[in-house]
């Protein structure tokens, strides 16, 4: 068997393969193995590489196996079962992390549900062994759900008399099977109440729901987290349409008409049921060209109710999210441990002109990438701060709402969004502005470590409210939220709106102290922020844990240099940390 790439999980059990895990290789009917995990490679009896744990997304559109624990898969014998099995539990794409976390709290629910009816043991002691069943648990489960449905094939003029049967896996709902109502006859006329497209929803793991749009137009719900949605147009009426089955749900649909075959298995995914007619422009962040179909969440700018937006950065921008008042605060995930979050809220008439991209200069440098925003009142880099080489990289215009009300699709995943889709056409070529991006008056702190750089005024400044990490310790302070005399906001450093401590007045008699320290494994942070003349600030200078105190006078320009370890703020020269 050649080389291939395994995906970081096993087939069966869908947990991670961890380092010495033994497993075996599925590709087609063929087993070979075990190879025993050791970093990124499995290795054979010799210690050869035998294959290669694969990144997340994979980029191997042919050279990819499946891998199963060999514990695993000797729960689920004979062979042919375990092929039905893979095809039931496949991801079609690879969950959020919240998804596989509440994947597993659900398991082990479960599980001590079933012990407590078989094992007399105490609570306490059912959760703990609980804790290393997981693994059978969900093999054993899922492999006596299997059953042996076929595809279902009917015509377009059918889709009216179709009724949706559901089951339940893993503790979610999905579409199981179709049935004709009875009494249906075939319609040869094309009726007026005839499906014009059909929204699918879907996550990783099946449909969720069908829903048939006789006038074409898309469903109004409200975005799920973690589901996705597909459209497919069912034009003519003598068409065939298939949904494809996985042994206990609905996968995929397929349409032909003679001369056009559509399948939904590798068309995009958006976050919210798009019009099926809608035109879609592509532009790739990183080059890479990535097997899984596109999966695209909306950031809509340019709304009337926009009050700012956040990105996720690590340091090329990973997640964005467009705020608004009535905002739900759980998109907050931790996304990677050196991620940082950026707030920047709008500015009184503010709206987005243009957004630019910088490539890389190198394949897979994706540490180059970043976003900029023009807007009517400023730039905006989002992405690592320049350095000599990353003033080398090209910059590109991805699109330019002009003010407008806009949608920008990402497809996003931990390490950082991969591609960018618009509604709109290409921005064309012509006369445009070079991109002018505000210049630190801070010398860059580590031209080989990616700092974000953040400036704000600090004159009119009324009220400030602190960011601090959200941790059971929560004494690091992240960043700084300034309010304006005239109502505008500003940030320094990281800022999220659900760690935002109450915001505190301030005078520009009372000068802001910030105590910086360095720890094992950080670099100098903020561990201390007082007004001058509290108590606080007394007791604040008496304790010997600070480095140094960095005194914000409300006047001029502060600058706050951040990475997701360490933080340099400076102002009028001055900076916050020991050389
Ligand atoms: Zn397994
Ligand atoms: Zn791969």
């Amino acid at each position: 068997m050649a080389k291939r790439c395994l995906p970081c999980r096993c087939g069966l059990c869908l947990f991670d393969f961890l380092d010495g895990d033994h497993v075996f290789v599925i590709e087609g009917d063929k087993k070979s193995g075990p190879f025993q995990r050791r970093g990124r490679f499995f290795k054979d009896r010799d210690g050869g590489n035998a294959h290669v744990a694969c990144l997340v997304p994979c980029i191997h559109h042919a050279n990819q196996a499946v891998g199963c624990h060999l514990a695993c898969v000797k729960l689920v014998a004979p062979s042919a079962r375990l092929a039905e099995h893979l095809k039931m539990t496949a991801y079609s794409l690879d969950p959020l992390p919240y998804q596989e976390r509440g994947r597993r709290r659900w398991l082990h629910s479960r599980l001590e549900c079933a012990l407590e009816q078989s094992v007399p043991l105490p609570s306490e002691l059912r959760r703990e062994i609980g804790r290393y069943l997981l693994q059978e648990y969900a093999v054993m489960t899922n492999s006596s759900l299997l059953k042996h449905p076929q595809d279902f094939a009917c015509s377009v003029s059918d889709l009216a008399s179709l009724r949706q049967r559901y089951v339940l896996f893993e503790g979610e709902r999905y579409l199981s099977s179709l049935i004709l109502e009875e009494g249906h006859q075939q319609k040869q006329i094309p009726s007026p109440a005839m499906s014009r497209a059909i929204y699918i929803s879907e996550d990783h793991r099946g449909i969720k729901r069908l829903v048939f749009s006789n006038s074409g137009r898309a469903p109004n719900v409200g975005t799920v987290p973690g589901v996705w949605w597909k459209a497919l147009p069912t034009a003519k009426p003598n068409a065939i349409l298939t949904f494809h089955h996985d042994g206990l749900k609905m996968r995929h649909l397929s349409y032909s008409d003679g001369e056009t075959q559509i399948s939904t298995a590798t068309a995009p995914s958006f976050d919210y049921p798009r019009q099926v007619s809608a035109g879609l422009r592509v532009s790739p962040f990183d080059h890479v060209s990535y097997k899984s179909p596109y999966r695209l969440a909306r950031f809509q700018t340019n709304t009337p109710d926009l009050t700012g937006f956040s990105v996720c950065c690590g340091p090329l921008p990973i997640t964005l999210h467009a705020h608004t008042p009535k905002d739900d605060l759980s998109f907050y995930e931790p996304v990677l441990d050196s991620s940082v979050w950026i707030y920047l809220p709008r500015q009184q008439g503010e709206s987005i002109m243009e957004i630019w991209m910088r490539g890389h200069l190198h394949f897979r440098d994706s540490h180059s990438l970043a976003l900029a925003f023009v807007t009517n009142r400023r730039s905006v880099l989002l992405g690592a701060a320049p350095t000599p080489r990353l003033s080398q990289c090209p910059w590109y215009l991805l699109d330019t709402p002009n003010g407008n009300p806009s949608n920008v699709y990402f497809d996003s995943y931990p390490h950082g969004i991969t591609s960018f889709a618009f509604d709109s056409s290409k921005p064309p070529p012509g006369p445009l502005q070079p991109l002018t991006l505000p210049q630190p008056l801070s010398s860059h702190p580590d031209i080989h470590a990616n700092f974000h750089w953040s400036s704000a005024s600090v004159d009119h400044v009324a009220e400030i409210s602190i960011c601090r990490r959200p941790s059971r310790d929560t004494s690091e302070i992240l960043g700084l939220m300034l309010h304006y005399a005239d109502g505008n906001r500003a940030c320094l450093g990281q800022v999220r709106l659900d760690c935002l401590d109450p915001p505190f007045v301030v005078t520009p008699s009372q000068s802001l102290h910030l105590g910086s320290k360095t720890t094992a494994g950080k670099g100098p942070h903020i561990v201390r922020a007082c007004i001058s003349g509290t108590d606080e600030d007394r007791k604040s200078v008496e304790g010997s844990e600070i480095d140094i105190w960095f005194e914000v006078v409300w006047s001029g320009t502060v600058e706050w240099w951040f990475t997701d370890k360490q933080c340099h703020v400076w102002q009028d020269g001055r900076h916050s940390f020991v050389l």
